[in-house]
Parts: structure tokens; sequence; C-alpha cells
């Protein structure tokens, strides 16, 4: 099986602010980019992403998935980040007519199409270390993916409780841009050499925050607890998902400071559950957390029925077949 992403629609949907607007969208071919080699996003990061999916119904149509929130958190890392503004409605119908072009090859559940839509500073200036670039690039790249979880559905992850590494600057938590997962590497190539492990769950100071690319989630019988948003993480729109979804079956749902201290105590007791949630991973259990030095299962190892439950009634909203309540999907 090809690896999640490297598979693209074979053309982009584009547009460029030349400092004062943006030049109307287009299609091209999605295997090329002309920009200056002294091009601000290439020497100074300035770049941000999102990530979303378009999902095809057993009728035949095709709904994307919390488009609207995704766009506010582009927008959102755009501003923080500098780069020109982005109009809003032409994001939207760039990505809905781009999806629209390529409706025919939306795979059918449990695939779907992953869209990523980023946007880059294209100044030519590489004196512009400490200052922003004033042009900039959007476009919108399509992405057929497989389902996360084919093959073995009994799979969980190990994860390295890591208390002494920041994944990110703290101001940056929320913005899902290039230098943040940058950072995170290094420390999580030595985790994975060292240790043998999926991801770093990093927990600054003791604090459980999140890994490289996901938000984790803890499920102690009938709550659920998750970090509270602060500017220091990403705020992940399966989290929010998850969440309303659990309230939406009466469990308690705890938005708060967690300690590896009380992870670890929770994670030995039997039923109890961790997992990583995100747009590409759903909803991905945690078998092993390494801590330490120390090898800690969380419950019995395996794969968590809420997990399950959970991650069943969110594909279940996303593939049409549970009613969308909360008017999630959008028609393309
Ligand atoms: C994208 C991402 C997430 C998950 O966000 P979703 O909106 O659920 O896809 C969590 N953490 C990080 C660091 C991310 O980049």
């Amino acid at each position: 099986m090809t690896a999640f992403g490297s598979v693209f629609m074979p053309e982009m949907a584009i547009s460029w602010f030349d400092g004062s607007n943006w030049s109307p969208a287009e299609t091209v071919p999605s295997d090329k980019l002309t920009l200056h080699p002294g091009a601000h996003v290439l020497h100074y990061s300035s770049t941000c992403f999102e990530g979303l999916k378009a999902f095809r119904h057993s009728d035949g149509t095709v709904k994307i998935f919390r488009i609207d929130q995704n766009i506010e958190r582009m927008c959102q890392s755009s501003d923080i980040l500098a780069l020109p503004k982005l109009d809003k409605a032409a994001v939207k119908s760039m990505i809905l007519e781009l999806v629209r072009r390529f409706a025919s090859e939306v795979p059918e559940a449990p695939g779907s199409m992953y869209i990523r839509p980023t946007h880059i500073g294209t100044e030519p200036c590489i004196g512009k270390a400490a200052s922003p670039s004033l042009t900039s690039c959007f476009y919108v790249l399509l992405s057929p993916v497989g389902s996360y979880f084919s093959g073995d559905t009994s799979a969980t992850l190990r994860l390295l409780l890591e208390e002494n590494v920041m994944r990110c600057a703290p101001h940056m938590g929320v913005i899902k841009s290039g230098g943040n997962y940058a950072s995170a590497l290094p420390p999580t190539m030595k985790a994975k050499r060292e240790h043998k492990i999926d991801q770093i769950l990093f927990c600054p100071n003791g604090d459980v925050q999140e890994t490289g690319a996901a938000n984790a989630i803890l499920i102690d019988g009938n709550q659920l607890i998750t970090k509270a948003l602060d500017d220091s993480f990403l705020h992940g729109i399966t989290r929010d998902s998850i969440l309303t979804l659990a309230r939406d079956l009466g469990m308690d749902v705890q938005e708060r400071n967690l300690t590896v201290t009380e992870l670890l105590e929770r994670a030995a007791k039997p039923g109890c559950e961790i997992a990583l949630s995100g747009t590409a991973a759903v909803l991905t259990p945690v078998g092993t957390l390494v801590y330490q030095g120390e090898e800690y299962k969380v419950g019995n190892g395996g794969v968590g029925a809420t997990t399950v439950k959970l991650r069943t009634a969110l594909n279940d909203i996303q593939w049409g077949r549970a009613e969308d309540t909360h008017g999630w999907l959008t028609d393309i």
C-alpha cells in the first residue's frame, strides 16, 4: 500500500497575493510550483496548512467534514504568522470547486479524499528574517487516502512520555505551521531509535499535551479527560468532534490539565483507554506508555471499547450512516 499522502490528484487550485490583491483562482497541474529560491517561506518558514477530508456517501454524494472550522483555523494561522489575510469565501469556493472537479475520484468508505490547503510567503527577500512576507501563494492539494486502520485492527500505538522537550515554541502551538513539525522531528527520531516508540506524547514539565500531529484523550469508564485549550497546542477539530459526541453519549467530559502522574495511575487500571485524535488518524488507540525507561500497559494493552464506539460514531456521521445532528457536513 502507498504511504498516506503520497498520491495526488493531477491538478490543484491556486491563487497568488501580489501585495494588494488575490489573483482569480486557477486550476493548474499539481506537480510543480515556481518560486524564487529566495522566497520567504524557504528561509523563514512562513507557511501554514490545513488537513480536512471529503467523504463519499452510499447515495453517491460527496460531503466535506467541518470545512468552516478548518478555514477559520487557517486564517488564524495566517494571522499569527503575519502572512497576507486570506479571503474566507474565496478559500471555501476554491476547496469546494476542486473537490467537485475530482468528485469521481473520492474513494468509497473506508477511504476518503484528504484536502491540504497551504499558504506560503513568496516574497523574494532574504533580508526579511525578522519581518513578514508581503506576497504569498495559497493552493489546495487533494490526496485520496485509504483506511488508516486497514489490515491489523488490533494494532495499538506505543508512546514515549517526554517531559523535558517541547514539541514547538509555546506561542506557536495553535498553528499548523511547517516549523513546528521540524521542531518535533529531532526528539521524535531519537525516541524512535532509543525506545522503539511510534510517537512522543509531549508532556512539558509533567503537563500532558499532545503528540507530533494528534491530540491525546484519556478515557476512564464514563470519564473522558483531555487538556483544556490554551495557546501551547493544536486545537484539533477531531478533538472537538469527539468531545461533542462523548457528551451526546452522556459521558463526563473534562477539559483540564492532566499530569503524567495521574495519566500513569489511571492508565494502569483495567478498562482505561488512551487515544490520539486527528483528521488522518481519526481516533487511534494507545496500548503502551514508555516513561523513564519503564513500560506501562494502558488498560489491557489492546483496543478499548469506548475508543471504538466514539470512532464509529464519528465515522458514521462522516459517511452518512448516522444523522448529522451538529451540521458538520457540507455539500460540494
Ligand atoms: C492537525 C493536528 C492535530 C489534529 O487536528 P485535527 O483538526 O483534528 O486534524 C493535532 N495536533 C497537531 C500538532 C496537528 O498538527
